[in-house]
């Protein structure tokens, strides 16, 4: 492993990353224009490679000015990754105390290459620099809701990444010669090394959270109803089936809610159509708020709503009902009356298509008596 020059580990690891970049550079292209953060992730190994070049090309610029370049580049190419992170999920960059703090640093990397020169000097501040923005990076991702494994990927290459800056500062400070970062030491092969590993990884990781994204989209599109938001016909009919095989196979009641509109017919005509999809996106909106976490509330056709209450018999049901008439009744410009139809599962011989004919029946019982009040089946 000695006799492996760092400038070729750091040429191959330059190339691929630059290849990501491209390709990150096309994803913001090509990509829905609700996935952010593609523009800097794209740059970041744009901004690396620059500094690696500085770095390891012997000239034609002076060798100090040079490793101040790379320095200067390699931590910009770590605060766009940063950067990405924070637009990726919708926060603005808050890019002023950080870029404050890379003017610090950049006078501080001048002042040891010029004023004080120190070579340990100046691999401490771009340690500590990189390091302390790592745990901003980590922080702010460990902070999302979002846990699936490409986050997670950035998060452990981030760690890790912190973890091997750490020893570095380690040695740095305790070292008596500090070795140039070109002599093929094999200190210094793992640490470049590892350095190569940590931007690649970071750069597939931003890869696949952005692709993960785009599949999430189009899972929600195919699967939700996009003027109200609820779930369509398929995904709540299916929620429904899960349920029923959970109670055929474990005994568990649960309820199911027809929900119509009265009247619809008379506010399109009477407020034009538009104004319904408003009345229509309104009463999902208020129904949403009185349903509990576990119920769940689908689109099942036109102005006639699904809701599935799991564990929950007739008796637990009525109250939900209640709360949505009242929730529909505050007075709002948009509020508009519903008829509800109620049933349970009656045991494993009551399949599903037996429930949702019952409550619909149920459902035409409260249009019939009236409208405007909920009838059990
Ligand atoms: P009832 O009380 O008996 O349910 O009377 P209704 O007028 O609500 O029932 P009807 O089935 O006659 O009318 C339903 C209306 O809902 C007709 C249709 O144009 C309207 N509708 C269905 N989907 C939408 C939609 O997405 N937006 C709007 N604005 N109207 C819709
Ligand atoms: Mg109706
Ligand atoms: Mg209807």
């Amino acid at each position: 492993m000695d006799d492996l020059d760092p400038r070729t580990l750091i040429a191959i690891g330059g190339f691929m990353a630059l290849v990501l970049g491209v390709v990150l550079g096309f994803m913001r292209r090509y990509y829905p224009p609700s996935i952010h953060g593609l523009g800097h992730w794209a740059l970041a190994p744009a901004a690396m490679l620059g500094g690696t070049i500085f770095f390891a090309a012997p000239g034609p610029w002076p060798l100090e000015l040079g490793r101040w370049f790379g320095n200067a580049l390699l931590l910009l190419g770590f605060m766009l990754f940063h950067f990405g992170c924070r637009r990726f999920f919708g926060h603005a960059t808050q890019g002023r105390p950080i870029l404050a703090a890379y003017g610090l640093v950049l006078l501080a990397l001048a002042w040891f290459a010029y004023i004080d020169p120190s070579y340990r000097a100046r691999v401490v501040v771009i340690t500590v620099a990189i390091a302390v923005l790592h745990i901003v990076t980590l922080l702010f991702l460990l902070r999302r809701s979002n846990k699936n494994f490409p986050i997670r990927m950035v998060q452990f290459t981030l760690a890790l990444h912190l973890a091997i800056l750490l020893v570095r500062l380690q040695t740095a400070l305790t070292m008596r010669n500090v070795g140039d970062l070109m002599d093929a030491s094999l200190v210094q092969t793992v640490y470049i090394g590892a350095y190569v590993v940590v931007v690649l990884l970071l750069l597939i990781g931003a890869v696949l959270m952005a692709t993960d994204r785009v599949r999430t989209e189009l899972e929600h599109v195919a699967t939700h109803d996009g003027l109200t938001g609820t779930l369509n016909r398929g995904a709540i009919l299916a929620q429904c089936e899960d349920e029923h095989e959970r109670s055929v196979r474990y005994g568990q009641p649960f309820s199911l809610m027809m929900i119509d509109l009265d009247h619809f017919k008379a506010v399109n005509d009477s407020f034009g159509h538009q104004h319904g999809d408003k009345v229509l996106a309104h009463f999902a909106d208020r129904t949403r708020a009185a349903l509990r976490r576990a119920d769940r509330f689908g689109r099942y056709g036109g102005e006639e709503f699904l809701v599935l209450l799991p564990n929950t018999a007739t008796d637990a049901a009525l109250p939900v009902a209640q709360r949505i008439h009242t929730a529909l009744a505050t007075g709002h410009a948009l509020d508009c009356k519903v008829s509800i139809g109620v049933t349970h599962w009656r045991g494993p011989d009551d399949p599903l298509d037996a429930m949702l004919g019952r409550a619909d029946a149920a459902l035409y019982q409260a249009k019939a008596q009236g409208r405007n009040q909920t009838c059990i089946a």
